[in-house]
């Protein structure tokens, strides 16, 4: 992997050795970290008492809805990427000091990347206006679409016209530098679009390129060949909302729009196999392999896949 030839690159550099020393270059190292791996609603849904959800009601480890922050902790610098209806939650998992810090100020964040107007993916937008944290302007960087979305529907056209989301709409498919150091491209994909497009994100950081794309209709239906954008990037983050057509029932294959794990396998198992990684995220609760002992997600792992855990940290 890129990230591990380039820290022994830097090992060499300036001397370090041993497994301590990794660790203490890896803290000043920057890196995604996982904040959710769930669909939109959450694990355990609302309402819902099947086994599954039960099961994730009694867990120490919380399952959160997807979403992920980009931290630089040398600069102390903070991204967010989605925000969710569990964001209150969900921000525990950022433990760098300078974070709380930065949050007691008003600004947490540096700038907020958005995939969609689907409730998983900007809701949590709601408590950082001035009912809960009272954000300072912060830039948004979305389509143009959701931010048109955001502009002309209450209660995101308060926190655009108070200046708290600072819209920066993307052109799909150009890079946007965002700082010295991350690099962001925007990548529509066929998605639902009842109240914006959707896109995927790219990141480009100083060791890795990392994909986000948490929801597409299907591989098939997208413009671009799944294949190569896996090929182009170090870490793809995919949509694996569901494992099976037959988790939900009454409604068939065709009707579920979203590839299966298998599928998605299947179409990526040759970049796997030549050394790429492929890390699946937002599990709807009907996906067993939303647990780590379930036969599917058994499958993933022999197959050379992941699935992203909450506190994950991936080199950027
Ligand atoms: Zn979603
Ligand atoms: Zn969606």
């Amino acid at each position: 992997m890129i990230s591990r030839r380039h820290f022994f690159a830097n090992a060499a550099v300036i001397g370090l050795c041993g497994p301590e020393r990794w660790s203490a270059l890896q803290r000043a190292d920057p890196y995604a970290l996982i904040l959710g791996i769930a669909q939109d609603a959450g694990m355990p849904q609302v309402g819902c008492y099947v086994e599954r959800c039960e099961r994730a009601r009694s867990r120490e480890r919380p399952r959160y809805a997807a979403s992920m922050a980009l931290v630089y902790p040398d600069q102390d610098r903070y991204y967010l990427v989605d925000a969710t209806p569990d964001i209150t939650r969900q921000l525990d998992l950022l433990e760098e000091p300078g974070f709380r810090a930065r949050a007691d100020q008003r600004r947490p964040f540096d700038g907020i990347f958005l995939t969609h107007a689907h409730i998983g993916h900007y809701s949590g937008l709601a408590v950082l206006g001035r009912e809960g944290l009272g954000m300072a302007p912060t830039p948004t960087y979305c389509t143009p679409a959701m931010a048109d979305f955001l502009t002309n529907n209450g209660p995101w056209g308060l926190m655009v016209s108070e200046g708290r989301l600072d819209l920066r709409p993307v052109v799909s498919g150009e890079w946007n530098r965002i700082d010295d150091q991350l690099q962001a491209r925007a990548l529509l994909v066929p998605h639902r679009p009842e109240y914006s497009d959707t896109v995927g994100w790219v990141f480009r950081g100083p060791t890795q390129t990392i994909l986000y794309l948490p929801d597409i209709d299907s591989w098939e239906r997208w413009d671009l060949d799944v294949e190569d954008v896996v090929a182009a990037v170090d870490v793809a983050l995919l949509d694996a909302s569901f494992y099976s057509g037959d988790e939900v029932p009454g409604r068939n294959i065709e009707d579920l729009p979203h590839p299966l794990v298998p599928h998605s396998m299947d179409r990526l198992q040759g970049r796997v196999d030549a050394g790429d990684r492929v890390v699946f995220t937002h599990l709807n609760n009907t996906n067993p392999a939303l647990f780590e002992d379930s036969r599917e997600a058994a499958e993933v792992r022999r197959r050379g896949f992941e699935i992203a855990t909450e506190g994950q940290r991936i080199p950027l």
